[in-house]
């Protein structure tokens, strides 16, 4: 866990911003055919053939998107990195490149930001993608994290929002609701230590939802997947922020309206249990946490068998023409409308 200033630690000031830029990138390696050029220069350079070029950034922010008192540093590097490659997935696309820009404060010792850059390198090598740049900068207090991922994607492959035609079938990935019970778990870890440090927590029955919010995945292996299966989504979106905004996004966007089957969300065991454990609702977890990066995409009635029994994929529903609006079934059939609480309204 992350402890204020360590005289045992080195200062930022001793290496200067050039000095820090050049001891936190020297490391990378270059591996993609479409960097001509990385760190070191006044910009990138990158070169696509005939491709269409994706670009997104995020931004992370102490104490509103993370808190270092549980997030080790290496891990918000690493998902710093895959909440940005996500977005490129989400459009089918490759992801190539990441910029990374950080403001911190001399509350940081050198040491804290190899953590961090060790996490970025991670995901780096596991997701096959080149750092070639960012910004170096101080801040008063907290830390600032922003990241600009860069991706290809052939000219007619590009997968928008708003691609959904009525009766496509909805089509999650994995399972959803346990970055969000990941984070509550860890939230009543924090208030119990605080109130006897001596607790040592046993956290291995959480391991899997814990591990679902402190290093998410982004699913390259569905883009891949789909390629293989001849499969072409009508429409896609991550989900970032609960499976109920981002279908609502998803149905605005397409101009078309949905039926989610409750039983049909796919949920872990882990969290049907933690869920009980914290008298919250399962499904409501799964419609309004955020966090956990899987995909949601539909696809033509006709592909159907193409994805059946595909363990990685779930049918939660269909699209409809737009005046019947978003519902959910609930398990006792009862439509009930789809309303957008996203994660922050859990407060
Ligand atoms: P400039 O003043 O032209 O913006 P910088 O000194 O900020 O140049 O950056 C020099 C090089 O280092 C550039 O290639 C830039 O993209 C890269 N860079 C700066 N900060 C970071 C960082 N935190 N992570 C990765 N690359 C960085
Ligand atoms: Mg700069």
């Amino acid at each position: 866990m992350f402890e204020e200033k360590d005289p045992a630690k080195t200062g930022l000031e001793k290496l200067g911003e050039f000095g820090l830029i050049d001891h936190l990138t020297s490391k990378f390696k270059l591996t993609q055919s479409s960097t001509v050029k990385g760190v070191g220069d006044d910009a990138a350079v990158l070169k696509f053939k005939n491709k269409k070029v994706l670009i997104s950034t995020d931004q992370l922010i102490e104490g509103i998107h993370f808190d270092l008192s549980y997030m080790p540093l290496k891990h918000l590097g690493y998902k710093a990195v895959v909440v940005n490659l996500s977005d490129i997935y989400a459009m089918n696309g490759k992801a190539s490149q990441v910029l990374v820009s950080i403001a911190v404060s001399n509350r940081f010792p050198l040491e804290a930001l190899e953590e961090l850059y060790a996490g970025i390198q991670l995901a780096c090598d596991l997701y096959k993608v080149d750092l070639v740049g960012g910004d170096t900068t101080s801040s008063d207090k907290g830390l600032y994290l922003s990241v600009t991922a860069v991706g290809e994607v052939e000219d007619n492959k590009v997968v928008y929002r708003s691609g959904g035609k009525p009766n496509d079938l909805l089509v999650v990935t994995g399972d959803l609701g346990g970055a969000y019970m990941g984070l509550q778990v860890l939230q009543r870890e924090k208030e119990v230590f605080k109130v006897n440090p001596n607790n040592q927590p046993d956290l291995g029955p959480y391991s899997y939802i814990i591990e679902r919010q402190l290093k998410p995945e982004a699913r390259k292996d569905i883009i891949e997947l789909l390629k293989d299966l001849e499969v072409s989504p009508t429409s896609m979106i991550d989900i970032s922020d609960g499976l109920s905004s981002e279908i609502l996004h998803l149905c605005s966007k397409s101009k078309v309206g949905c039926m989610l089957y409750e039983e049909k969300i796919p949920l872990d065991p882990t969290l049907i249990s933690v869920c009980e454990e914290f008298n919250l609702d399962s499904t409501t977890v799964a419609l309004n946490g955020g966090e956990d990066y899987e995909l949601l995409f539909t696809i033509d009635q006709k592909e159907f068998p193409k994805i059946k029994g595909n363990p990685n994929l779930t049918v939660v529903g269909h699209l409809t023409e737009s005046d019947q609006g978003a519902h959910l079934i609930s398990r006792n059939n009862t439509s009930i409308p789809l309303k957008a609480q996203g994660w922050n309204s859990f407060g």
